[in-house]
């Protein structure tokens, strides 16, 4: 159903950024060129997600997040292109004008519908599930962010390149994209990951939640630096921006607030106070995500781009 978009191999390509202290190498794998509308992890953990409502004969699907959510986006960009019927819910009130991420996925066709953030977090209970069927109509639902079984498939693709890297670190909303990293590497690498949001020892039970339906990996281990959230989802501060614009004047990459930014301000922390050993090759998955930017961009009256 959707295999004119989801039929390409997904190979990013990965840059070298920087050498530091020690010869210690850092790369970037730019997944937010894996498509212009469908980016990054979200177009991995959709994949299959999509795949699966196709042949299950859904032509409907339903999903969840918040006002800003790359998911969202991803999932109303995908039902636009591959004739789906989307319906988002969203957390929280909708505030109207709508801001560019909501805007853009209603304009894709998705039909947004906002709950209190107390029916939220009733977002995976079968009752609610099938109400929201009944309301809806027959629909595929994807949980929050992709994070299935599912997901973590199309994330454990991201791994098939041929460099050989010691640390891979990635920024954790669902923490299903480190899950699907650790299940697809298999030579002794070490995933770090950076949780965007506060909270990381509930988000390690989930990641662990994860692992243990998919099968663990003895060969690759996992851990999360639970201080780069800067005050929690969406958060920002000035160091934060300062450190983004800084990425973009020498590498010439651009990072959004919400997740890169605040991890690959973690990874330099870290490799400027001597986390890592000599001669690491450090690769930051780059997850996409900067449709979101405007969005903080007129939130926070700043400029990032
Ligand atoms: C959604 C998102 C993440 C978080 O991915 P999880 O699999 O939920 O941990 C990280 N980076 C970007 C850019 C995202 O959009």
């Amino acid at each position: 159903m959707c295999s004119k978009i989801f039929d390409q191999p997904g190979n990013t390509p990965v840059e070298y950024i920087d050498t530091f202290e020690n010869n210690i190498q850092l790369f970037v794998k730019r997944e937010d060129l894996i498509h212009a509308e469908i980016s990054g992890n979200k177009w991995r953990k959709l994949k299959y997600n999509l795949a699966e409502a196709g042949n299950l004969g859904y032509t409907r699907v339903i999903t969840f997040g918040g006002a800003f959510s790359n998911h969202i986006h991803a999932t109303a960009a995908a039902g636009a292109a591959c004739d789906l019927d989307t319906v988002g819910i969203i957390r929280g009130e909708i505030i109207e004008p709508l801001n560019a991420t909501l805007r853009q996925s209603k304009e894709w066709g998705m039909r947004l519908q906002s709950i209190s953030r107390e029916q939220y977090k009733k977002k995976s209970d079968p009752e609610y599930l099938d109400r929201l069927q009944n309301k809806f109509g027959p629909a595929y639902i994807i949980p929050e962010g992709g994070a299935n079984q599912l997901g973590l498939k199309g994330v454990s693709e991201m791994t098939e390149i041929s460099d050989r890297f010691n640390f891979w670190c990635v920024s954790c909303g669902t923490g299903t994209t480190l899950a699907g990293l650790v299940t697809g590497l298999s030579k002794n690498e070490v995933v770090l990951g950076f949780p965007a949001l506060k909270g990381g020892e509930y988000l390690e039970h989930e990641i662990d939640k994860l692992l243990r339906k998919a099968g663990t990996n003895p060969k690759v281990s996992w851990e999360l630096f639970t201080n780069y959230h800067f005050g929690g989802y969406a958060k920002i501060s000035e160091e934060l921006i300062e450190f983004i614009r800084m990425f973009r004047n020498s590498y010439g990459i651009i990072l959004d607030p919400i997740y890169t930014g605040k991890m690959l301000f973690g990874v330099v922390d870290l490799i400027v106070n001597g986390y890592f050993p000599a001669e690491s090759r450090i690769l930051a998955i780059h997850s996409g995500g900067l449709q979101g930017v405007t969005g903080i961009e007129e939130k926070y009256g700043i400029r990032i781009k």
